[in-house]
């Protein structure tokens, strides 16, 4: 299975989780992007797909992040994001329709739908950016609301993923340059040749 999957996911070693974020802004939304993609990463996804427009400055930052902290992680560039989405949802990967799991302050709450999101097939979490396009939300295998109030891709995008992925397993990070020991009250890391 791997790594990182629900523990209670019936996945294949093929199914992954990625996060696709919709509508980049170069300039506007440089900071949100970057850390939309950290964020996945630290909450278990396999892989983020940048769409809007396109920014190798934030494929260098989480490639770089993962270098440094370990892991296995992928990160691309989507230039036509829905023709991508409508494949994934007839076929993710040998001929499995894939889950697409769309984020939005219009959708069911998460409390009441993860735990009854299929966890057996490839998926890919979506958030926007600037304005969605409606036909996500008929491509969408689940439209999930962390709230019915607007705020930032990135909280919502962390609070589902705690909740869809669950505990991390302690080699999900591993064979990075520096790994981070929690401590009460200091900064602890340990380098790769301690
Ligand atoms: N202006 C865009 C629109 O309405 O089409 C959305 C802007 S919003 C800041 C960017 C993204 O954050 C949304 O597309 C959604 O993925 C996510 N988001 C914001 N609030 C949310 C909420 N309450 N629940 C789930 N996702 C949310």
């Amino acid at each position: 299975m791997k790594s990182g999957r629900p523990r209670d996911a019936v996945s294949s070693d093929s199914a992954n989780l990625s996060v696709l974020r919709l509508g980049h802004r170069r300039e506007r939304d440089k900071r949100i992007t970057s850390h939309l993609g950290l964020t996945a990463r630290a909450f278990g996804a396999d892989e983020v797909i940048l769409a809007g427009e396109e920014d190798e400055s934030a494929l260098e930052t989480w490639r770089s992040v993962s270098e440094r902290f370990g892991g296995e992680f992928e990160c691309r560039y989507e230039a036509k994001p829905l023709s991508w989405l409508r494949k994934f949802a007839r076929d993710a990967g040998d001929g499995q329709a894939g889950v697409i799991i769309h984020l939005t302050m219009y959708g069911e709450p998460w409390k009441d739908v993860t735990s009854k999101i299929e966890r057996d097939r490839p998926t890919v979490v979506v958030v926007g950016g600037t304005k969605v396009p409606g036909e996500l939300f008929k491509l969408a295998t689940h439209n999930v609301s962390v709230g019915n109030q607007p705020h930032s891709e990135v909280a919502a995008l962390g609070i589902f993923l705690d909740s869809f992925v669950g505990e991390l397993p302690e080699d999900h990070f591993a064979g990075g340059e520096i790994k981070v020991i929690p401590s009460a009250d200091r900064k602890k890391v340990i380098t790769a040749d301690e």
